[in-house]
């Protein structure tokens, strides 16, 4: 792991109905860049606040030499969109983000700067003292293990926002054109040197949380079909599970029917739940099969990019004026 030189941080925070917040967090959030050596830029984005949140982001963007910039969108577009808009509008080598509603403390920021320079590309955070109802948390837990089945990468908290990304990460997660998504997942799938810490959480001060159990669910959705299209392919294994057992359950009461005679099989009632069975196992694998396809689609109408190039090392810069006098060694030449 090299180390990653930084010359400018890049803070996106986005904020849905938070002016009772928005002063303490300008103020401890502008604190904390103090304390970074880089210069910072603090990126605000309302994401179709209803109550005065864009009219305190564009006074504070209006401050003499004020290191915020406030991007207002015209509508609710959902926490991951409005976070997508701020990552298009900053400048940064690294680029942070939190959450409005001071959960996640902003006094954290020097410490991922410095984790991001030793040459982490992506750093997530894990909530210490997570302060939310259990029935939050279990579900989370759920998902964090899941996650971390499908895409490999050890994390443990990705329902926890404070998070760096290295300047390239952004970009490919820009390139992606998918709009629902869930960025802490997408980050990873182009990530090569992950790490988290441990961060503390506090109680929402101000206001409620602005995910109603409706947009938690869509969420959610979101999270699963971001990472993979593995249930859709469930449809087909199920199917062929059920028609396998209708097929073996068949099979053995022909036997037992052979053995004990005809009175045992119920006069052939059992041998129509062996043939549902069947039948309904090839109705599954047909939806699997539409699901295959559907997945594929779906890959190709998100059009991520097809892959992440991280660097290309090529022996010699190909527009390198050439040498007459003296010839450039031939790096890749292959010695006899
Ligand atoms: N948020 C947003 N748009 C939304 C919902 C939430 O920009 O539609 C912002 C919100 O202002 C906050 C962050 O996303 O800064 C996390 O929201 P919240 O604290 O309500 O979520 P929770 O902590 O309950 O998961
Ligand atoms: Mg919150």
């Amino acid at each position: 792991m090299k180390p990653y030189p930084i010359h400018r941080v890049s803070i996106v925070i986005p904020v849905y109905n938070e002016e009772q917040s928005l002063p303490e967090l300008l103020r401890r959030t502008e604190a904390a860049c103090a304390q970074v050596s880089q210069p910072c830029e603090i990126i605000l984005v309302d994401d179709g606040s209803r109550d005065e949140s864009a009219e305190i982001l564009l006074e504070a963007s209006q401050r003499e030499g004020s290191p915020v910039v406030a991007v207002i969108l015209n509508r609710n577009y959902g926490q991951h969109a409005a976070i997508m808009a701020g990552f298009e509008q900053c400048k940064g080598d690294l680029v942070i983000t939190l959450d409005a509603d001071l959960q996640n403390p902003p006094e954290e920021i020097p410490r991922l700067v410095t984790l991001a320079e030793q040459g982490y590309d992506v750093i997530g955070t894990v909530r210490g003292n997570r302060q939310d109802s259990a029935l939050r948390r279990w579900p989370s837990k759920l998902i964090n293990l899941a996650v971390q089945r499908s895409t490999g990468v050890a994390m443990t908290d990705y329902g926890c926002m404070l998070r760096a990304y290295r300047r390239s990460i952004v970009d490919a997660m820009l390139a992606c054109r998918e709009r629902s998504t869930f960025i802490p997942i997408l980050a990873n799938s182009f990530a090569r040197h992950t790490t988290e810490v441990q961060v503390m959480h506090a109680e929402r001060e101000h206001g409620e949380s602005k995910y109603s159990a409706m947009k938690l669910i869509n969420l959610m959705f979101d999270l699963v079909t971001c990472m993979t299209t593995t249930p859709l392919r469930l449809l087909s294994i199920i199917g062929f599970s059920m028609a396998f057992l209708g097929v073996l359950f068949a099979t053995l009461l022909i036997v037992l029917r052979l053995i004990f005679g005809a009175p045992w099989a119920g006069h052939g009632t059992f041998v129509l739940f062996a043939v549902l069975f069947v039948f309904t196992g090839g109705q599954f694998i047909g939806m699997g099969l539409l699901g295959e396809y559907l997945g594929r689609m779906y890959s190709d109408v998100r059009a991520r990019p097809r892959f992440f190039i991280e660097k290309v090392v090529r022996s010699q810069p190909v527009s390198a004026p050439q040498k007459v006098d003296a010839p450039a060694p031939i790096l890749n030449k292959v010695a006899p």
